[in-house]
């Protein structure tokens, strides 16, 4: 027998439209590409989205055609999220740090119609143009007199655009299982893969962003996502602000230590959301010059696993609750979060920072299971370790335009990442399956080697690589950079330090001090160039694949 309750469809335009009527006032500040402060209301946000709608429509762009976006975390790229897709187009967020071919690649395999760009981004773009094959226009954010003098066929104005529409506009209702956005991984090996969302799934993962047991919004925080838009989905930011009411700093173009640390300041912020490669930054900024982050109540950390180190600094030195967090742009992309249980708080915070390396408890809508190579799952007693496999409707079952499903037949997702998981239902990501070190048959973490090398007071970043053995097949190859280069630094006094971590089959054969470690379009250690750039010792004269 079917219930008798209402069957609306789950779009994102509900969002925006919710936060307009329940939340008008409340504010959404911006620090623009020029530099200045933006400050509005929902109610504002919500017009001007419906404006953009109706110009979009005047423009030709129909249901289902994809518009892309090249921006940074400003309004005008929040009013483009909700303007596309509520409108019933696909937004398309571009990814600026990728390579020339592979954006020329990802634009037309997306088939994109429109680009709707940063200044900031307009010579790339420039560049890029002759090979943009299904582009008919760029909008360009920004006043008419702002326009720069480029040449990029068919450019327009989007506060131009926007004037001539009156906003008098009533979002379409359709199936709530309709494509809503778009984004790409970034494909450290290979071409990006395109992960195609639905209304309905982006909805319901904002319940879960907003859930206490996920990242836990209300309208009485003000909530900075750093975590930039083009990167899997602002973690969910954008649509579960507007569903929870909270008042959103959006942070614009300038991601380093010194804006991060006056803008948390100025514009009171209590929750934010970054890599850790934007808090290093931060971190070393606020060490060299005393200041403070004390409005700050807790922080989303997620992307690359979390050194102990610095979810200490965080919560030692500034009293900063850390919340790390796991996820995928195939999963929308929060899998897990790892929130204290009852009890943990009263921890010796040795313990408590054993707990919080890990990458949490799965959120309810991701079902999570580790699994050996012969494809059963394997116990959760935190020391098994396997492919971590996940699925739930928020989570890919096919790549854009794929003909095979990403999935198996049952369903389960192969994140690419090996993990354990605890008795207390805590995974651990102890690597990408790519980047485990396979010495004499047994496995070496290399996530747990670097953290334990960025716990040594020198050193600042660290990356672990499988070099070639005779006899083992693989060995750790350990490449530091350091707090202060100019400093004389001890190779045997960190490996000394690392045999108080790890055990001792685990010592890295070899360390190497870099003054920079190579990072991917969204942050990440970027293990295939430093493999090239070790590429003697990886391979050790025979090539190990
Ligand atoms: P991209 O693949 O484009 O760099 P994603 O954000 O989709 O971007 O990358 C997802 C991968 O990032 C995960 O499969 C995992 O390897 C890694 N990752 C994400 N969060 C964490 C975390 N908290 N700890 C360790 N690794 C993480």
């Amino acid at each position: 027998m079917l219930a008798d309750m209402q069957n609306g469809p789950l779009l994102v335009s509900h969002l925006l439209e919710h936060a307009a009527r329940v939340y008008p006032q409340q504010r959404i500040i911006s620090r623009t590409v020029q530099g200045e402060r933006h400050e509005y209301t929902y109610q504002q946000a919500h017009q001007r989205s419906k404006q953009l709608a109706m110009a979009l429509q005047d423009l030709g762009v129909r249901r289902g055609d994809v518009v892309a976006t090249l921006a940074w975390n400003t309004y005008r790229h929040f009013e483009c999220w909700y303007g596309i897709s509520g409108m019933g187009a696909i937004l398309h967020t571009i990814n600026p740090r990728l390579f020339a071919e592979q954006l020329s690649y990802i634009v037309n395999h997306a088939a994109d119609s429109y680009i709707i760009t940063d200044l900031t981004f307009v010579p790339l773009l420039e560049a890029l143009a002759p090979q943009l094959k299904t582009v008919k226009g760029y909008i360009v954010m920004c006043a008419a007199d702002e326009m720069p003098g480029a040449k990029l066929p068919n450019m327009l104005c989007y506060e131009t655009l926007l004037a001539a529409q009156s906003g008098d506009y009533n979002w379409p209702e359709f199936e709530e299982n309709s494509a809503c956005s778009l984004c790409y991984t970034s494909g450290t090996t290979g071409n990006p893969k395109g992960v195609l969302y639905s209304h309905r799934s982006s909805v319901l993962h904002s319940f879960a962003v907003c859930a206490r047991s996920g990242m836990g919004l209300d309208a009485s925080e003000t909530v900075l996502p750093i975590v930039p838009m083009f990167h899997a989905n602002a973690w969910g930011l954008v649509y579960a602000c507007a569903m929870a009411g909270c008042r959103i700093v959006l942070p614009g173009p300038h991601l380093d230590g010194a804006s991060i640390c006056s803008l948390i300041n100025d514009e009171q912020v209590d929750f934010t959301a970054a890599v850790p490669t934007v808090w290093s930054m931060l971190l070393a900024y606020m060490e060299s010059s005393g200041k403070r982050i004390d409005c700050l109540q807790s922080v989303i950390i997620g992307g690359s696993a979390v050194p102990a180190a610095m979810i200490e600094s965080f919560e030692q030195k500034y009293g900063v609750e850390v919340w790390q967090a796991w996820g995928m742009t195939e999963l929308s992309p929060l899998g897990s979060i790892n929130k204290p249980l009852r009890g943990q708080r009263d921890l010796p915070y040795a313990e408590q920072l054993a707990i919080k390396v890990k990458q949490g408890r799965a959120v309810f809508g991701v079902e999570m299971k580790i699994v050996g190579p012969d494809n059963r799952a394997l116990p959760h007693d935190g020391k098994a370790f396997g492919r971590l496999m996940v699925r739930g409707p928020w989570v890919v079952e096919r790549y854009f335009r794929a003909t095979e499903p990403a999935t198996d037949c049952d369903g389960w997702f192969d994140t690419g990442d090996v993990a354990t998981i605890d008795a207390l239902g805590n995974m651990q990501i102890t690597d990408r399956s790519k980047d485990v070190i396979k010495s004499g048959g047994e496995w070496i973490s290399s996530i747990d080697l670097e953290n334990a090398a960025v716990g040594h007071t020198d050193i600042r970043e660290a990356a672990v690589i499988g070099m070639y053995h005779p006899k083992w097949d693989e060995r750790p190859l350990l490449i530091v950079v350091l707090r202060e280069p100019q400093k004389p630094f001890n190779k045997a006094s960190l490996q000394a330090y690392l045999e108080t971590k790890v055990a001792k089959w685990w010592l890295p054969d070899a360390i190497e001090v870099v003054t920079e470690i190579p990072h991917t379009a969204t942050g990440k250690i970027n293990k295939v160039a430093l493999r090239e750039q070790f590429a003697e010792r990886v391979k050790g004269g025979q090539l190990i694949t």
